[in-house]
């Protein structure tokens, strides 16, 4: 029963982007994380190819008991270092690489199955404690470090804003995410900085006005996730 929250996500997509006049184009990233594999399989059917999941062992689960045509995975939750070696053949881009230790494995891992593993940086550009991702200050060594590893290949940023009512206080955060965004260009070869991912189900609008063009979106898709 996603089809309709499905159309308004993309509606109000295209909606932010012709309100910024932009002309790129901005991929949704569906976050499945606490669904089952047949919500992965009904976002498939209609038309979604990138899946997000913040666990390596749940999404594990669900690409082998996926069935369906061929899908995407994205890494968006915080990455351990002992999940790396589980991670790398899974995922097409990794979001989450908050540390040179991290990167260290995933270059250790990817050689391994020769595999060059694209990665965004993620910064917590709001200091907030409980969130994953480096401080600004980090940034500089940890985007030169990448650069040196061969299996690993920086595409961008990726950044989370703190929860606020009123998603508008989400925008000089996300303002600063573009300027790193848009600055860590000249550190790279041409063409390869071409993802900022920033953006959910409470702010995308707002972040896609301000740059973004990977959304990370769940709730508005699938509703309201169930723990237990
Ligand atoms: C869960 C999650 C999302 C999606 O959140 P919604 O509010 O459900 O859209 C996006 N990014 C990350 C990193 C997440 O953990």
């Amino acid at each position: 029963m996603i089809e309709a929250a499905l159309k308004e996500v993309r509606r109000r997509m295209d909606e932010a982007m012709a309100r910024a006049g932009r002309v790129d184009q901005a991929m949704l990233v569906a976050v499945t994380k606490n669904h089952p594999v047949s919500a992965v399989e009904e976002a498939a059917q209609l038309g979604v190819r990138v899946v997000g999941e913040n666990r390596v062992q749940e999404a594990k689960k669900k690409i082998l008991a996926y069935k369906g045509p061929a899908l995407e995975w994205h890494l968006i939750g915080h990455l351990q270092v002992n999940k790396v070696r589980q991670a790398v053949p899974l995922f097409s881009l990794i979001h989450s690489v908050d540390s040179c230790k991290l990167l260290d494995e995933i270059e250790r891992v990817a050689a391994k199955h020769d595999k060059v593993q694209d990665v965004l940086l993620q910064v917590n550009v709001a200091r907030e404690a409980s969130k994953s991702g480096m401080a600004v200050e980090e940034f500089p060594t940890v985007r030169d470090y990448a650069n040196t590893l061969p299996h690993v290949r920086v595409r961008g940023l990726m950044c989370m804003a703190p929860f606020f009512e009123d998603p508008e206080e989400a925008r000089p955060i996300f303002r600063v995410a573009d300027a790193l965004y848009e600055d860590m260009k000249q550190y790279f070869p041409a063409g390869q900085i071409k993802y900022l991912s920033m953006g959910m189900t409470h702010d995308f609008e707002v972040a896609l006005e301000e740059g973004a063009n990977i959304v990370r979106v769940g709730t508005a898709i699938f509703g309201e996730r169930v723990y237990d």
